[in-house]
């Protein structure tokens, strides 16, 4: 195709005010179709997670009031060559690219450089700081207008192209976008030209993102309330009655977990119900995939009992890596789950069982306890002498299970089917994040997880991992979970009496309750 041919498009995309639930699904498909995207300093992070590996990613960030690494004018240029190359473009822009976002300056380039271009909106931030502070922006009783203004303009001088006298008592409401620095000013105006001192005020900075902190104040106040919070931009101001509805409303920074942030040690694959559970409260996650699954290098073990599956009384399941494995392993091979029809399958717990589920399978037992050992006991309320057991898990794993079979005279095959490794990487930002004193607590859901993340922690010895340490909460999925802990030097703080995910969530939220003994 001869380049002539090959048309490029940029796409201005909102990104919404920081929670990455706030993304457009429309910027969500663009995003998984980028081949470029564009981002700044309001942008949360956790959005590039849609776009593809293999895109390039451009940090265009103007970071408040320092040092600018791009000007307006070199990002448009960029925009518009790579969009001239035939590139799909994705300019992410923080809240709404064109409220306060200076999305036309940087079309009407496109324009001029023949560059095709598709705007989507986003949540902007003043209506997202209102609601995630819990004012209702508008409200029939209080105020049937709202005025977006940036206070960037407000200076001591006359030339402000903001008109703060008709302002200050003609919009009910007034959020103001850019307006810390000259909140002394912008106050002081609209008392001035008749709003009233007392009029209620809010400042809300880092909306919608788990670091949302706001004040509240008056016009007369707020000045003051901002300078000893020690409020710092992104923040916006919100003036008018609504403010004093956040007493009802509000409910983002009520969540249990509000403002905890909280290090998921757990595999990739497994983390998403953990944190998705710990966010919907309020936590703010750090993903530490501390351990990476692998497959074996030999897998004739459990080829060879696949073969010989009839001659099985009992196949048992201990995690959820064992199924995944186990069923890619019969689909490489060709084969299918019928292989299994004679025989009788165990579960170790509820999400193992509802794992199996999935490929069609009901287990035929599911202990009381969630542990190898309460699986053995459930199993040895029969007579196993003699029985066939097929176990195929980790490489590394724990003996209880198929000793205490043995020991009651089964025949049980260790069929090893994947590996647990430590990965590389972000060791680094985990040892900042512990040593300035940022987590609260540390979840670990097997015991791999307690030792591979030590391994990544890499303290040079005990007195240095409990500095490390100190202040920071554990929580256990279960006993096998918490006797590493505990035989690592650690303390315990919270384990629940099920050992399921829910449940350990649950055991936290207990942990936080306000009124907790
Ligand atoms: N286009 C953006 C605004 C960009 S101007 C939008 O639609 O939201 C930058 C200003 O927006 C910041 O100085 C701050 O006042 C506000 N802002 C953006 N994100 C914010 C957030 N998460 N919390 C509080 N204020 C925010």
């Amino acid at each position: 195709m001869s380049e002539k041919n090959i048309k490029g498009k940029v796409y201005l995309v909102g990104a919404g005010p920081g929670d990455p639930g706030l993304l457009t699904l429309r910027g969500k498909y663009l995003l998984q179709r980028a081949e470029v995207v564009f981002y700044d300093y309001l942008v949360n992070k956790k959005l590039l997670k849609h776009v593809p590996d293999t895109a390039e990613l451009i940090y265009v960030g103007k970071k408040g009031g320092g040092l600018h690494a791009y000007t307006q004018e070199g990002i448009n240029q960029m925009l518009a060559e790579y969009g001239t190359s035939g590139k799909r473009v994705v300019r992410l822009k923080g809240g709404d690219p064109f409220i306060f976002g200076r999305g036309a300056e940087e079309i009407q380039e496109l324009v001029k450089e023949g560059v095709d271009f598709e705007v989507v909106p986003g949540v902007t931030s003043a209506t997202a700081a209102a609601t995630y502070a819990g004012i209702p922006i508008t409200h029939r009783g209080y105020t049937t207008s709202v005025a977006f203004v940036t206070g960037h303009e407000a200076t001591g001088k006359q030339e402000s192209t903001v008109a703060w006298d008709k302002l200050a008592t003609g919009a009910g409401t007034i959020v103001v976008y850019m307006g810390i620095k000259n909140l002394p000013i912008i106050t002081s105006k609209l008392m001035e030209h008749g709003r009233a001192p007392e009029t209620p005020v809010a400042v809300v900075r880092w909306a919608s993102t788990p670091n949302q902190r706001s004040v509240v104040g008056t016009l007369a106040t707020i000045t003051d309330v901002v300078r000893e919070a020690g409020i710092a931009p992104p923040a916006l101001v919100i003036v008018g009655e609504v403010v004093n509805l956040r007493d009802t409303v509000d409910w983002f920074e009520k969540r249990p977990l509000f403002g905890k942030r909280m290090v998921v040690t757990r595999t990739r694959e497994q983390a998403s119900e953990l944190v998705s559970l710990l966010e919907e409260n309020g936590a703010d996650c750090l993903e530490y995939s501390t351990i990476h699954i692998e497959p074996v290098d030999d897998y004739s073990l459990l080829d060879n009992a696949m073969q010989n599956m009839s001659s099985y009384d009992w196949i048992l399941f201990t995690s959820l890596n064992a199924i995944t494995y186990f069923f890619k392993r019969l689909e490489a091979t060709s084969q299918d789950s019928r292989i299994l029809a004679g025989c009788c399958i165990g579960a170790v717990g509820r999400a193992t069982a509802d794992e199996l589920l999935k490929h069609g399978i009901r287990a035929d037992l599911i202990p009381e306890k969630f542990t190898g050992a309460g699986l053995a006991e459930s199993l040895l309320a029969d007579d196993m002498s003699e029985k066939h057991v097929l176990l195929p898990r980790a490489e590394k794993a724990m003996e209880t299970l198929p000793e205490m079979l043995e020991d009651a005279g089964a025949a049980v095959t260790v069929a090893p089917i994947y590996r647990n490794v430590p990965p590389q990487g972000r060791k680094d930002e985990l040892r900042e994040e512990l040593v300035d004193g940022n987590i609260e607590l540390v979840t670990f859901t097997s015991s791999s997880t307690v030792t591979n993340f030590l391994t990544m922690i890499d303290a040079a010895n005990e007195q240095e991992l409990h500095q490390l340490l100190d202040g920071v909460k554990i929580a256990a999925i279960g006993p096998v979970t918490a006797e590493t802990v505990r035989k690592n030097g650690l303390t315990v703080d919270i384990q629940p009496d099920n050992y399921t995910i829910p449940d350990m969530v649950a055991a936290i939220m207990d942990y936080y309750r306000p009124d907790a003994t």
